[in-house]
């Protein structure tokens, strides 16, 4: 069932029933923040293309509680960078739960960035950091590799073309945390040579599923280990990656 247009209270008290019911507590600041973060992408979509997913109990579960799960596989990381973030997922969402861990939201698009600036503004948000450029270009020009303690990323590339993207960025022993469909057995095993070749591996696999209007998605987060430095030639530039993906 749809439910639109919930009142403030009603929306937190969902958000955090929902959340609660896949083992992740929210505080009342963070439940605050993000009934604020929603306002703002509803407002704001309203004038740019952020996101399809706008209703209420689908800003909830596809993208609070969805980008929430990350939290399962983060421990005693500090520093993250979210390569293609886009509105803000999951980084901002992570940003909010973790107020003491940095997180840097990097994006191509200028025009998604200057709403994340808003929402930094407006939430009072201190620990994001936001960067324009594509990721296989601004990490040459900011020489940005082996900068965080790991990645995190959702819907922005085939798996052996994301690692090209974001392991790059994680030190060594560091990790890329990946959010996928359920489809990710196929993906890992597309990207033998990708994982063999930035030094990385698989290191675990997280499901999770929730339901939308009836409908049952299914998804998971993978986990996977920076074990060595990436090679120099890597990322390549974006005509190399399309062309020829590891
Ligand atoms: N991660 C967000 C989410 O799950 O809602 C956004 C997903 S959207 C489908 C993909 C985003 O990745 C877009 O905002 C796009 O601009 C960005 N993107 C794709 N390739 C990129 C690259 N090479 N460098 C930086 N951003 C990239």
């Amino acid at each position: 069932m749809k439910i639109e247009g919930m009142l403030k209270e009603e929306f937190k008290e969902k958000l955090c029933q929902e959340a609660r019911s896949q083992n992740i507590e929210l505080n009342e600041n963070q439940l605050e923040q993000l009934y604020m973060y929603k306002e703002l992408l509803v407002e704001w979509n309203e004038k740019m293309n952020l996101t399809a997913i706008t209703d209420d109990m689908g800003v909830i579960l596809k993208h609070f509680v969805d980008c929430l799960e990350c939290t399962k596989v983060i421990s005693d990381e500090e520093t993250f960078i979210d390569v293609g973030t886009g509105a803000g997922f999951p980084g901002m969402v992570l940003a909010i739960y973790y107020p003491n861990k940095k997180f840097t939201l990097l994006d191509a698009l200028n025009k998604r960035l200057i709403f994340l600036q808003e929402v930094i503004d407006k939430l009072g948000i201190k620990n994001v950091k936001i960067i324009h450029g594509r990721a296989e270009e601004t990490i040459r020009i900011n020489n940005m590799y082996n900068s965080y303690d790991a990645s995190v990323s959702r819907a922005v590339a085939q798996l052996p073309t994301l690692l090209e993207y974001t392991s790059p960025y994680v030190k060594v022993g560091g990790k890329c945390i990946v959010m996928k469909g359920d489809n990710v057995e196929e993906e890992i095993k597309l990207s033998q040579n990708a994982l063999k070749v930035l030094n990385l591996k698989v290191e675990g696999k997280t499901e999770y599923s929730y339901t939308v209007d009836g409908e049952e998605y299914n998804r998971s987060i993978l986990s996977v280990k920076k074990l060595n430095n990436t090679p120099s030639k890597y990322p390549r530039n974006y005509g190399q990656i399309k062309k020829k993906p590891l």
